[in-house]
C-alpha cells in the first residue's frame, strides 16, 4: 500500500511537471496567482521607468523550484497571461513550447539557480543605473528606501568572463554567462552590468520590482548629491536596520503602482 502511495505521488509530480503553463494555472491557484501578478509586474516595471521596450521579470514554479516562469520576447508593457513561458534552470523553455524567448533568459536561470533565497528576478537598462558601472563608481544607499543595497552593489565585467574573446554583443546570451553574472551578484540583491544594465533579485515579485524601483531612485539622488560633495551614505548598520523596517511595507507603493496600470 505503501509503495502505491510513492509511486502516485510520484506519477502526480511527473504530471505536474508535464502540464503546460496553462494546465498549471487551472490546477494549482498559486501559480495562476504567481503568473497574474508576474503580468502586472511587467506593467509596473514600464510604468516605473524600471525597463522599456527591453528588460523582463521571472518568477520561481511556485510548485516546482526547478522552473521559472519568463515572458515570451514581447516588450513588458504588453505581456499577458498566455505570453508566459515556462523554463528550467539551463534557460531552455518547457512544453515544447517554440515561441521566441528572451535572448537573456540565462539571467533570470543563472541567478535563480545558484540563489534558492530568491524567487524573483529582474533585468532592465534604465539610464541612471549606467553612469556608475562605466565610472566603476560604487552605487550606494543614500537614503532608506534603497537600504538593500547594503554595503554597495557589485559590478559585473563581460569582459572578465567572456570566451575565448573578450569582446561581445555585451549580452547574457548563455548558461555560462548566466553564471559569471550570479557569481558577480554573491549574496546581494542587485548587480550591475558595466554598459548594459542591471539584474535585481528578492524573494518574492513584489520585493523584486520595489527594489529595482528604488536601486533606479538611489543612482539618481547619489548621482546629484555627487555634484554637490561629499556624500553621506547609510552606514552598514544604518543600512540593515533600515531594510528591515522599509520591506515590511511594500504591500503600500504596490498597490499604488498596479492602482496606476490597471487597465480600464
Ligand atoms: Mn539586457
Amino acid at each position: 500500500m505503501k509503495q502505491c502511495l510513492i509511486f502516485f505521488t510520484f506519477f502526480l509530480s511527473a504530471l505536474a511537471s508535464a502540464a503546460s503553463v496553462q494546465e498549471q494555472m487551472a490546477q494549482n491557484p498559486a501559480v495562476k496567482a504567481a503568473i497574474e501578478e508576474l503580468v502586472i509586474a511587467n506593467h509596473i516595471l514600464y510604468d516605473q521607468n524600471a525597463v522599456d521596450g527591453y528588460g523582463h521579470i521571472s518568477v520561481r514554479n511556485p510548485s516546482n523550484p526547478n522552473t521559472f516562469f519568463l515572458a515570451r520576447s514581447i516588450a513588458p508593457s504588453v505581456v499577458t497571461v498566455d505570453d508566459i513561458m515556462e523554463f528550467d534552470m539551463d534557460g531552455k523553455a518547457l512544453h515544447g513550447d517554440t515561441r521566441v524567448a528572451y535572448g537573456e533568459r540565462y539571467i533570470h536561470s543563472g541567478i535563480l539557480k545558484n540563489r534558492p533565497d530568491l524567487n524573483s528576478v529582474i533585468h532592465g537598462h534604465a539610464p541612471p543605473i549606467l553612469p556608475y558601472g562605466l565610472t566603476g563608481t560604487t552605487l550606494k544607499p543614500v537614503y532608506h528606501m534603497s537600504s538593500f543595497l547594503g554595503e554597495g552593489a557589485p559590478i559585473f565585467e563581460i569582459r572578465n568572463v567572456a570566451k575565448p574573446n573578450p569582446d561581445t554583443d555585451m549580452f547574457i546570451s548563455s548558461v555560462d554567462l548566466g553564471n559569471a553574472l550570479s557569481q558577480s551578484l554573491g549574496l546581494q540583491y542587485f548587480v550591475l552590468m558595466r554598459g548594459h544594465g542591471y539584474a535585481a533579485g528578492a524573494d518574492s515579485i513584489r520585493k523584486a520590482v520595489f527594489r529595482a524601483v528604488y536601486a533606479i531612485q538611489n543612482a539618481s539622488i547619489q548621482g546629484e548629491a555627487m555634484k554637490m560633495g561629499q556624500v553621506q551614505y547609510l552606514t552598514p548598520g544604518e543600512a540593515a536596520i533600515a531594510q528591515e523596517t522599509i520591506e515590511k511595507t511594500i504591500g503600500r507603493p504596490w498597490q499604488l503602482w498596479s492602482e496606476r496600470v490597471k487597465k480600464p
